[in-house]
């Protein structure tokens, strides 16, 4: 083994690893991740760049994202394939790009199947997802076969481009795992019916890519590790495939959790971290190779922890690979701690995705970016103030120093993190935490003249005293102008969340947006009269929440309903003016755990209100013209912010270079993304 800094802390991370007639440097793969950066123009070009950085930042193994072996197996229309030799005569930019530093690639073959969202869907039966509307056809014997070659030419072609071996995506309710449960397969053929019979669609596959590459080239089968899904598979039935896929020819069992369409949540911050370690602790103990454990594994601590017990032999991270792409050298360096955390928030990531744009990441701006971005110093150090120790201060502060600036940062409370320290109250968001330790070491190792408690002037910042400013002075709430505003039983979200104020039984929260469905889910989770901690995640609490049967005795490791009712420890009202439905600038792959959190625990949501005054008996409000009482005990005023920007109107107008960020610049539609975003930008023009 190779010793380094960091061997004695991770010796198990990194532990080489012979897979055929290939050594992974590390036990640390990037997991497969559909980023669209390849339906961009010049986008193999953008992808290989953003893969070689990974690369050389040490990761193990990189899984691409999924190419569709046949046009039907397309995810959408226009996405990656790899069906022809001129396809993979220009996919060798991307792996040349990767072994030039060392690295080991694997091109991920993905046939969509009933979640294809185009016309041409196949699936084994023509049984429709509730999440596509696209109805699927059953597919005929002779398409099965034709697709089983197809998938074998799609190997053939990844190996002539240079990959090291393919994985083949058995998971997430794609074609192979539909072929696999009753729940998507009810032919009465020889690829439905028994155990036996559903399992051969994929056993097929991989016996046939293994006759057809040889030994010499990797293959790994994604296997669907808990379907979370009625009807899905129970866990003996996935202990089963895994052997046949085993003795089929795989090298590695990589794990999946949930279907797409699943109504358990599986990767974002409400998850524990680790939650899902058991399902690849199962099967590590069923077969002989390999076993990859995969999901909400951010911290190379926890991945450490994960090997040492034996519960797998490798870890998968995706996301985490966007937010630090040196990850795995931090780990060899023994300097885990300036890693730059993953806190699966999803914003800049599946957000972003599912709405038809490139994936990049809330904490690294860079990520799916690298091309926009200048690495080197800048070319004249400046002196520079920025105003505000927010998520975009902090980030203007941390690139500015890093590009050679001589940088103060100004911060007018005792603390840097601005909003982000009202995070922390949210059940799963205490993740922010890791972001302030990541912006607030960068700004150490820059040597950034951090002032806390101080809130300079224009003149202060004026007369010469710097050469730039940025002011990222953030917003303070709005107050709305309803009579009664200033009764006692009105509180605001800072003052609730921050624990200066705490709220009684029955709550009235004025406002339905981000911060609203924050502020109801933190009330849901705390006793009447608490303060806010910290609120670490428990994984026996969160199989309880969302009825995961972790025995995996019952189809798709559910116990019952997930969206079965909870109790709660308050009567809850949300309120909103617009008749729009509420939550809908939620984010899409996390606003439905909130949504589905509160309607277990009977809040109530009410959009069209026009609100008329708060007295003692709670907030009157009118709804659909008719006068309404909410009976509360506190009102919590959840109205959107107001931007912080007089100090920049006065640098402007005194002549100061001044740049404006975040919410300071623009306090509707505020978000840590677009602050961190800004902050990195201004800093890079600088
Ligand atoms: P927001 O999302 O803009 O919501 C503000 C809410 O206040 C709206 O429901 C709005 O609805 C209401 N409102 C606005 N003016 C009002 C007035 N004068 N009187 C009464 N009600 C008024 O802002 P936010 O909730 O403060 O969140 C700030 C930012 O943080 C947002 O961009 C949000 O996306 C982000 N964030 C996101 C999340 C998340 O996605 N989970 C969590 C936290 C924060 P009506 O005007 O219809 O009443
Ligand atoms: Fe992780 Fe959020 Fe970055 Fe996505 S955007 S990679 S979830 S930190």
């Amino acid at each position: 083994m190779q010793t380094s800094p960091g061997t004695s802390l991770y010796p198990h991370l990194l532990a080489p690893l012979k897979v055929g007639r290939s050594t992974l440097r590390n036990r640390m793969i990037m997991g497969s991740m559909h980023t669209r950066l390849d339906m961009e123009e010049n986008g193999l070009h953008k992808m290989a760049v953003f893969l070689a950085e990974r690369a050389r930042g040490e990761i193990g193994l990189i899984i691409t994202g999924g190419y569709a072996p046949n046009t039907a197996g397309l995810i959408e229309p226009g996405g990656p394939i790899l069906t022809e030799h001129a396809q993979a005569r220009e996919l060798q930019q991307v792996t040349d790009a990767v072994h030039r530093h060392d690295g080991k690639i694997c091109l991920q073959i993905l046939h969509a199947g009933r979640y294809a969202r185009q016309e041409e869907c196949l699936g084994p039966s023509d049984i429709r997802s509730r999440i596509n509307r696209f109805p699927p056809r059953a597919m005929t014997p002779a398409e099965i076969e034709q697709t089983i070659s197809d998938y074998v030419r799609c190997a053939l072609l990844a190996r002539e481009a240079g990959f090291d071996g393919v994985e083949i995506m058995g998971s997430e309710g794609y074609l192979i795992n539909e072929f696999t449960v009753l729940r998507t397969n009810d032919r009465s053929d020889a690829w439905g019916g028994s155990a036996e019979n559903r399992h051969r669609f994929p056993v097929e596959l991989v016996s046939k890519v293994r006759a057809a590459v040889g030994q010499d080239f990797i293959i790994i089968y994604r296997i669907s590790a808990i379907d979370l899904v009625e009807g899905g598979a129970t866990g003996e039935e996935i202990v089963s495939l895994a052997r046949k896929v085993e003795a089929a020819g795989a090298d590695i069992l990589n794990t999946g959790i949930g279907w797409h369409e699943a109504r358990v949540p599986t990767i974002a911050y409400p998850i524990p971290r680790g939650a899902w370690r058991f399902a690849a602790a199962r099967l590590k103990r069923a077969v002989g190779i390999p076993v990859v454990a995969s999901n909400r594994i951010n911290k190379p601590e926890l991945a450490e922890e994960i090997l040492a017990v034996g519960d797998s032999d490798l870890v998968s991270m995706a996301r985490p690979l966007l937010a630090d792409p040196h990850f795995a050298k931090k780990v060899r360096e023994g300097n885990g701690g300036a890693i730059n955390v993953c806190i699966a928030c999803n914003q800049a990531c599946l957000d972003l995705i599912f709405s038809d744009r490139s994936a990049s990441c809330l904490v690294n701006p860079r990520a799916c970016r690298e091309t926009e971005f200048d690495e080197g110093p800048a070319a004249t150090p400046r002196k520079v103030a920025v105003v505000g120790a927010g998520a975009g201060g902090l980030a203007a502060a941390a690139e500015a120093s890093r590009r050679g600036h001589r940088v103060t940062l100004f911060e007018a409370s005792d603390r840097i993190g601005g909003q982000l320290n009202l995070a922390r109250a949210v059940p799963g968001k205490s993740e922010f935490d890791e972001m302030l330790r990541y912006f607030g070491g960068r700004i150490d190792e820059g040597g950034v003249d951090l002032q806390l408690n101080k809130s300079p002037t224009a003149r202060d910042l004026g007369n010469g005293n710097f050469e730039a400013v940025v002011v990222a002075s953030g917003v303070h709430p709005r107050i709305p102008d309803i009579p009664g505003i200033d009764h006692p039983k009105v509180v605001f979200y800072n003052d609730l969340l921050s624990g200066k104020r705490h709220a009684g039984h029955r709550v009235a929260i004025v406002g339905a947006g981000g911060i609203g469905f924050d502020v109801a889910e933190y009330l849901c989770h705390s006793q009447p009269d608490e303060g806010p901690k910290a609120r670490g995640l428990d994984i026996a609490e969160f199989q309880r929440e969302w009825n995961i049967d972790s025995s995996l005795t019952q189809p798709g490791g559910l116990a019952g309903d997930p969206l079965a009712p909870r109790s709660s420890p308050r009567e809850i009202t949300l309120l909103q003016r617009k008749a729009t439905r509420p939550g809908v600038g939620l984010g899409v792959s996390t606003g439905w755990i909130l949504r589905s959190s509160l309607a277990k625990r009977d809040v109530k949501i009410l959009a069209g209100v026009s609100y008329q005054r708060i007295d003692d008996a709670g907030l009157h409000v009118l709804l659909d013209g008719v006068p309404r009482v909410i009976g509360a005990d506190t009102i919590v005023i959840c109205a959107g912010q107001v931007s912080n920007r007089e100090l920049f109107d006065e640098l402007s107008a005194a002549g100061v270079e001044a740049h404006v960020i975040g919410g300071a610049k623009e306090a509707s539609e505020l978000d840590a993304m677009r602050a961190v975003e800004e902050g990195m930008r201004i800093a890079q023009a600088l």
